[in-house]
């Protein structure tokens, strides 16, 4: 048995401090910078909200660019996950989200590389796909929209005229490049073009918690596995006997598209600020180390994976949260709870308060419901002002780190509704550009307008 962690995540070292002369620069700055790409809209993050969002500014007319790290679109729902939450109301089959987003799960339960699963444990009725089905489709959205896809580049500057964001360096392993736009959206999750333009934010701390990350795993060669209270049961005994190192004792193991592959979300790793690379680089390898540990247990002690083995973890350690943008509109969980609607509505969720923050166990928290109620099948509205930062013009931030409170966040962050911030800041972005006004000057009604043309719900 593992007694500990290789490397202990929570005692990383802490890197000096980020000069800001670094990352926020002026015309000046880059004037010897070659110039990659220029046009209406760069996207910076080509995850759920960042493809979705060059979508639609794409189909607006908008020449459109999109840069992405790694090498695919998709992000953490390519590299981490397999169930698209957020589509329908918990306790309901009543679909809440459309637009692209729909478009795109529409797309993979067509073809059968998706399929409509149920969830025993809060969530709801999610879309469970095949990651590459849908890294693929994804390729497919992006090109037949007219967005430039750009992979294996990764963001690192923004550029600055006064208030207006004019360009963003980009490292390729060509070196440097500027990219100047029109406006910008920033879907990196981690709100790194919002950052490093001088947005107000707010960013992990010891007083801003965060939710652990976890490392997901698949299993292949599982037989009739036993009920998922089974699964939670036998994970309190194994932890109990001191055998096992098993930091979540609920969480899932759920069946996939795939015969006898199973898809796992059980490791945790909590109190680390993951902007913190020595941090990091521990989560990874720690995350990695528990894998090896509920693979141990799962066949060991769990009727149904006596001989299963493991196929693969994720391609990066998931990420819930970290830096999210204060903006003209903090979601709060007040407007959770209350199932609260605004005039400026560019998105509808159902989701539940998910609070992962809870030590061994994950805490759920339904819309206009009291602590511990079954859920109502009630919605909430996401203002397009949550996308808006404050300070700086051009720019736009959509996905994980829009602007609400860490509890509203934990409802807020599914992929479904990433899905749709991103198609509204797209389509705002796009709309901006043609009317000649800055982002926070797109009069709400012409954008819910356009959403609502283009399959939105609202
Ligand atoms: C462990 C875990 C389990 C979850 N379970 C579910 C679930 O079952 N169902 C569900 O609906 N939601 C789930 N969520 C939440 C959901 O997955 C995320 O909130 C959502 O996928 C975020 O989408 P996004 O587009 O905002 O960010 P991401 O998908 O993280 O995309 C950000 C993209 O930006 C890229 N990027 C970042 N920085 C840069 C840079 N500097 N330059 C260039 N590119 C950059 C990244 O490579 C990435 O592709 C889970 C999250 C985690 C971590």
């Amino acid at each position: 048995m593992t007694n500990g962690p290789l490397i202990d995540p929570a005692s990383a070292a802490e890197p000096p401090p980020t000069a800001f002369h670094a990352v926020r620069l002026s015309e000046r700055d880059v004037s010897h910078l070659p110039v990659i790409w220029a046009g209406d809209v760069v996207v910076v993050g080509g995850g759920s909200a960042g493809s979705a969002a060059a979508v639609a500014a794409a189909r607006h007319g908008a020449s459109t660019l999109v840069i992405e790290n790694g090498g695919f679109f998709g992000g953490t729902a390519a590299a981490v996950l397999d169930t698209m939450y957020g589509f329908f109301a918990p306790g309901t089959d009543q679909r809440v989200v459309g637009g692209i987003g729909w478009e795109l799960a529409s797309a993979l339960l067509d073809v059968g590389s998706a399929i409509l699963r149920g969830n025993t444990y809060g969530a709801g009725l999610g879309v469970t796909y095949e990651p590459e089905a849908l890294k693929a489709e994804w390729d497919r959205l992006l090109v037949e929209s007219g967005a430039q896809p750009l992979l294996h580049t990764r963001f690192t500057a923004s550029v600055l005229d006064g208030t207006r964001m004019t360009a963003v360096v980009v490292l390729t392993r060509r070196g440097p490049f500027l990219v100047r736009a029109a406006r910008f959206v920033d879907a990196s999750g981690d709100a790194d073009v919002a950052w490093a333009a001088g947005c107000t934010l707010e960013q992990p701390s010891a007083s801003a918690r965060v939710q652990p990350l976890t490392t997901t795993f698949r299993v292949g060669g599982v037989e009739q596995p036993a009920s998922t209270a089974e699964l939670h049961r036998l994970l309190q005994d194994a932890a109990a006997s001191g055998a096992y190192r098993l930091p979540r004792r609920e969480g899932s193991s759920h069946h996939t598209v795939l015969p006898g592959v199973f898809h796992t979300n059980l490791t945790r790793v909590a109190g680390i600020d993951p902007t913190n690379p020595w941090a990091t680089t521990a989560a990874e390898i720690e995350g990695r180390s528990q894998t090896v540990e509920y693979i141990r247990f799962l066949r060991d002690r769990m009727p149904g994976y006596e001989n299963s083995y493991l196929l693969s973890t994720s391609v990066w350690i998931g990420t819930r949260e970290t830096r999210r943008l204060i903006g003209r509109y903090v979601l709060d969980r007040d407007d959770v709870v209350s199932a609260r609607r605004f005039d400026d509505e560019i998105a509808l969720c159902a989701a539940p308060i998910e609070d992962h923050d809870g030590g061994t166990a994950t805490i759920w928290r339904y819309v206009a419901t009291a602590e511990g109620e079954p859920p109502s099948g009630k919605t909430y509205g996401v203002p397009y002002r949550c996308l808006v930062p404050v300070e700086v013009d051009s720019l736009l931030v959509a996905g994980r780190s829009l602007s609400a409170t860490h509890d509203a966040h934990a409802s807020a962050r599914s992929i479904a509704q990433c899905l749709s911030y991103g198609q509204a800041a797209g389509t705002a972005a796009a709309l901006s550009v043609s009317a000649g006004v800055s982002p926070s000057e797109v009069n709400a009604d012409d954008l819910r307008q356009a959403l609502v043309a283009d399959a939105v719900m609202l």
